[in-house]
């Protein structure tokens, strides 16, 4: 299953659903109903799980007329769906939640059968899985995976005691799939790692993977100014020296943090280049003194590989005390996508303007 919220990540969720469906991922996850729907608005066929709760009668409906599939999380919920699909003589699949240790969704893992009970007794509601999510499963440490691994068999084990076997069962996200086979059962939910970046650095080893979005800008006009001259609002940012200023047109509107105005680096012909004063919505300022001859309209990676070096989500995310999620999935839909095909030899034709490659 590949996981595909929050725009899939940043990356637009329709591109990157047809990708990996046709390299042969069976099942979509989203968070939201409107993001399933995006994707039967274009046409795509796969079965798509929603893994966040849904509740309202009006929501409900739009599930069954959508053919998305929902998660159900307790069984008052249980009671809601049974009833609205009463209403319109309807029957869907739906998969059951268990918290193992997450606190986060689902019914505790001890009142698995009681619940699955329930479920089964409506004509509406017909299980499709039965799955738990990982709270830990990026430390090198596996101890709570394990136990909620454990706590996970014990589930099972109950509902099989009950007469109950769901088609499907689920627990592992990219980090579980990477560093634990016992935990694939009949699918993985893998966001991350499908984007080309590790859940933690202890799991590289495991498999090759490279960024798949890299954020590019071009560069808007270029002035000369004299030391002293304050840059941007707030002149966080005054000039040491008389310097060359490149200005360019991206900012954090388009999900370059503000936070890391006069922090970050970006690169241009190969070279790290300094970012200057307070990043602003639209757009941002370089100390491109160091580049001869830089021209309007030169190309300004600001995520992904320039020459020998590459800057990646996670530079970023190291620098904010955050985690590489959150930086993909803050890029906005003002920034074009731009796909390329997967050959790696083809040549990128960027078009005009800003945008992802
Ligand atoms: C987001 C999410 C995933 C994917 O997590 P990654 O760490 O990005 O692989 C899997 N399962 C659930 C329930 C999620 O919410």
């Amino acid at each position: 299953m590949a996981i595909v919220k929050a725009d899939a990540y940043g990356h637009g969720a329709v591109t990157v659903a047809e990708t990996v469906l046709a390299a042969g991922a069976r099942w979509l996850g989203v968070a939201t109903i409107p993001e399933g729907i995006e994707l039967r608005e274009v046409g795509i066929k796969a079965p798509i799980l929603i893994l966040g709760a849904v509740n309202a009668p009006e929501e409900i409906q739009a599930i069954a007329h959508w053919q998305l599939q929902p998660t159900l999380c307790n069984p008052f919920q249980a009671l809601v769906f049974s009833e609205t699909l009463a209403a319109v003589g309807k029957s869907i699949p739906v998969h059951l939640k268990l918290d193992t240790g997450m606190s986060r969704l689902g019914t505790a893992w001890q009142e698995a059968a009681e619940f699955a009970r329930l479920v089964e007794r409506s004509p509406h509601l017909e299980i499709a899985s039965v799955y738990s999510h990982l709270a830990t499963a990026d430390s090198p440490d596996p101890r709570i995976m394990n136990q909620q691994h454990q706590r996970f068999r014990q589930a099972i084990g109950q509902l099989s005691a009950a007469g109950i076997t769901p088609p499907k069962l689920h627990i592992a996200n990219s980090a579980a799939t990477l560093s634990d086979p016992s935990l694939h059962y009949d699918l993985v939910r893998v966001g991350l790692a499908l984007y080309g970046l590790y859940p933690a650095a202890h799991l590289q080893p495991v498999l090759s993977l490279k960024p798949v979005m890299q954020v590019k800008a071009r560069v808007t006009q270029i002035k000369e100014i004299a030391a002293g001259t304050g840059v941007s609002y707030g002149y966080q940012y005054i000039a040491p020296r008389d310097m060359k200023l490149a200005v360019v047109g991206i900012g954090y509107a388009d999900g370059v943090p503000r936070n890391l105005s006069s922090k970050m680096q970006v690169l241009i012909r190969g070279k790290l280049v300094p970012q200057v004063g307070a990043i602003t919505m639209d757009q941002l300022m370089l100390d491109v003194s160091a580049i001869d001859d830089l021209q309007i309209g030169e190309l300004v990676t600001l995520l992904g590989q320039d020459g020998d070096i590459e800057i990646s989500a996670d530079d970023w995310a190291t620098m904010l005390g955050t985690i590489s999620w959150e930086i993909l999935c803050s890029f906005r839909h003002r920034l074009p996508r731009v796909t390329r095909a997967s050959s790696a030899s083809s040549a990128c034709s960027c078009p005009e303007g800003l945008g992802m490659l």
